[in-house]
């Protein structure tokens, strides 16, 4: 039973970003505002996530750590036009299985807050009272050490540390609105507090304006697609492909035909092979893209790609254009 949810939960935390990313988007889904992340030896001594959401009541504390439960899908038919970020009800359980979790959480109505302390793989004990503030905490403790195997594949923790921040800079682009606070081994290492879209754009992708990387809005519209975000100018240009962000729906992903297409507009633009930072939010009809992929995976299915191609490739066509003398 244990082996059989320590397998399972390999598929959804390969590694402290995994979970960081889950843990993040609970945390969202419950309405925080504020989010607080403490990660020590590269998450996998220590993750903490704080956040200030609508917390769990104590009668649904064991049902939060139960495989397949979750509190945002009633029906199937829900299924089809899923809001949420979490629907599968797996992460919490995926890393109890290959973890020491702590979760202590408290809604603002209740007095006080309840918390579980679960050893890895063993069922959840009955719940204690805890002085905690409205909102949740959640700590995930020595992730895979019952799982030598797994524990092997990952990399240095500066490296784990590293991918950890990808993440969280990804969640906090799409989420301008909430503050971000992250700690690294005891230090506060970043503090993004609530702001507009644009400026979170800024600190995050550009270079917070301080080297002049001025950054070119996009916006185009046609028929059920959006697209908004800023672009790196032709004269900033940096190749930083870790700079480059696109997200459907407010998910990040990566997608083949899109980055080639705004390659591509580039080219046709400047005559060069620069392929500079950018941050683009495509606003699609939910029935129009598959969100049902695995999670841990970052890439969308299209119902119509080449209508997408073709929005993408003009906005960021006409943006540059504007730019140009
Ligand atoms: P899912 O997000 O797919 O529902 P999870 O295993 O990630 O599954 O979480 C299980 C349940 O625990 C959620 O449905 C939610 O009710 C509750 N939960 C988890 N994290 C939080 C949080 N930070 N704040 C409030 N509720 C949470
Ligand atoms: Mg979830």
């Amino acid at each position: 039973d244990i082996l059989i949810s320590q397998i399972a939960a390999g598929e959804v935390i390969e590694r402290p970003a995994s979970a960081i990313k889950e843990l993040l988007e609970n945390a969202l889904d419950a309405g925080a505002t504020q989010i607080e992340i403490r990660i020590e030896e590269g998450g996998l001594r220590r993750l903490q996530i704080i956040d200030n959401g609508r917390g769990i009541a104590r009668e649904q504390l064991p049902l939060a750590l139960t495989r397949h439960a979750t509190s945002k899908i009633a029906s199937l038919a829900d299924l089809e036009r899923v809001t949420s970020l979490g629907f599968r009800g797996e992460a919490l359980a995926s890393m109890a299985a290959v973890s020491r979790l702590t979760l202590a959480s408290r809604p603002a109505s209740a007095e006080h807050g309840w918390k579980v302390d679960v050893q890895p793989g063993r069922e959840a004990p009955p719940a204690e009272p805890a002085a905690v503030p409205p909102g949740t905490v959640i700590e995930v403790i020595d992730l895979f050490s019952a799982t030598p195997a797994r524990r092997k594949f990952l990399k240095s923790p500066t490296t784990e540390a590293a991918y950890c921040l990808d993440v969280i800079r990804r969640i906090a682009l799409s989420h301008p609105d909430v503050q971000f606070v992250v700690h690294q081994d005891g230090k506060e290492i970043r503090r993004w507090p609530a702001t507009t879209p644009r400026q979170r754009i800024e600190t995050l992708v550009g270079d917070g304006g301080a080297g002049g990387n001025r950054l070119l809005p996009v916006s185009a519209q046609a028929g059920p697609l959006t697209l908004e975000g800023l672009l790196g100018t032709p004269d900033a240009a940096r190749a930083r492909s870790d700079r480059q962000y696109l997200f459907v729906n407010g998910r990040f992903v990566r997608d083949r035909m899109l980055a080639q297409a705004i390659r591509q507009a580039y080219r046709d633009r400047l005559h060069g092979e620069r392929y500079p930072v950018f941050a683009l939010f495509l606003t699609i009809d939910p029935t129009l893209v598959d969100a049902n992929v695995h999670p841990a995976k970052t890439e969308v299915r299209f119902r119509d790609p080449a209508a997408v191609r073709h929005l993408v490739f003009h906005a960021v066509e006409n943006a540059l254009g504007t730019a140009l003398p």
